[in-house]
């Protein structure tokens, strides 16, 4: 007789967090028990941690990875480098977040095309798309690799232009010792529990060197004040909670074992995965990649998803609609990006995550292996 198989899950959360249930249970009980929840100490110490991981000056923890994309275009909105009006350009192929901090600031955002081999921004098709009103880069480590960093500061240098990440996808990515937050003049970190660095609920941080944008931030996401009921500025309400900032002091210090287990699976499906139909990812540097999602293209991706489910395999498609074609945004549909449009009919995340065994993998591969593509 058969025996029936589990399905693999595209990423299980319970067994993630459950490595670290002791420590975690702990660490909540010391929030819970001091009596204090929301700007306090731990915050602090993550705070300081997590810049010190990224090798920056200064993090501050945000409520989500949205809110730290958009504060860090307030902040510099209010500090003169930015005003209304002015353009951004970002990648066409992102999360709809980097899209949403730009236009909540009423900035305007010049979506650009990927580099057709790492789906990330491509840095000749950024200098294209300079223009006069251009005052800031928005790259995305898509995927968990790095973006070609070197290139696109050496453009804004240039042309006198910012240049923050979007880092929600890639802590951990390196180069030459540099980590993902490092590279521009300010980094959006989300800490959503699918992340790489995930809460058990919503977080994010800001990190930067620049003293003063870090402290305009601090105020901003605390209503405006550095001072309890004086408030120097129209904030808002965006702060990392003492229960989170609890968890994700836990998590942080298993953050590069994590990382590390990731390669180990990217690898495993990189020597396994030999099929006409399946191209898989490029690499730019190995330990450039920090393997948030490991994304496969197929011209046949639905019945490629198909054929995983058929054999008890999740996936999932980032992203099905890219941000311009979103009825959000209806006033970008004229953007002509066919290369973005055609990704995201091609593209498939199989599952990746520090507790995928090497059994599942081999599954995976397997059916991948087996895939009959249609003509
Ligand atoms: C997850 C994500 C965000 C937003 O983070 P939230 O914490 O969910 O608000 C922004 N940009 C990218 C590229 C992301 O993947």
């Amino acid at each position: 007789m058969e025996i029936a198989l589990m399905d693999v899950p595209f990423l299980s959360l319970k067994d993630v967090n459950a490595r670290y249930a002791e420590e975690l249970k702990a660490a909540a009980a010391r929030v819970i028990d001091s009596g204090w929840y929301v700007l306090g100490e731990e915050l602090a110490a993550f705070e300081r941690e997590f810049a010190n991981y990224c090798g920056v000056r200064h993090a501050v923890g945000v409520g989500n990875g949205l809110d730290a994309l958009s504060l860090i275009l307030r902040g510099y909105k209010e500090l003169g480098a930015i005003e209304e009006g002015d353009e951004v350009i970002v990648p066409g192929n992102t999360f709809i977040a980097s899209f949403l901090a730009i236009t909540e600031n009423r900035l305007v955002p010049v979506p650009v095309e990927p580099d057709p081999a790492t789906f990330n921004m491509d840095p000749a098709g950024v200098e294209a798309a300079i223009g006069p009103r251009t005052r800031a880069i928005m790259a995305v480590h898509l995927y968990g690799q790095l973006a070609d960093m070197p290139a696109l500061a050496a453009l804004a240098r240039r042309h006198n232009l910012l240049l923050i990440e979007d880092a929600a996808q890639a802590h951990g990515a390196a180069s030459a010792g540099n980590k993902a937050g490092a590279f521009g003049e300010a980094a959006a970190f989300s800490f959503f529990p699918t992340k790489n660095l995930g809460a058990l609920g919503d977080g994010g941080a800001v990190v930067t060197r620049n003293d003063v944008l870090a402290e305009r931030i601090a105020a901003l996401r605390n209503y405006g004040s550095a001072v309890k009921y004086h408030h120097l500025f129209q904030g808002l309400n965006s702060r990392l909670d003492e229960i989170q900032a609890a968890m994700l002091r836990v998590k942080l210090k298993y953050l590069d074992e994590d990382i590390a287990r990731r390669r180990q699976v990217a690898q495993r499906y990189r020597d396994g995965i030999r099929h006409p139909h399946i191209q898989l990812p490029a690499v730019a540097r190995e330990e450039q990649h920090a393997w948030h999602l490991f994304v496969v293209r197929c011209s046949r991706r639905d019945a490629l998803q198909q054929h995983l489910q058929a054999h008890g395999i999740q996936s999932q498609v980032h992203y099905p609609v890219p941000p311009h074609k979103q009825p959000a945004y209806a006033g970008l549909q004229d953007a002509h990006l066919p290369l973005t449009e055609r990704l995201h009919d091609e593209v498939l995340s199989l599952p990746i995550g520090p507790t995928l065994s090497d059994d599942a993998v081999d599954r995976v591969i397997a059916a991948c292996q087996a895939f009959e593509c249609p003509p």
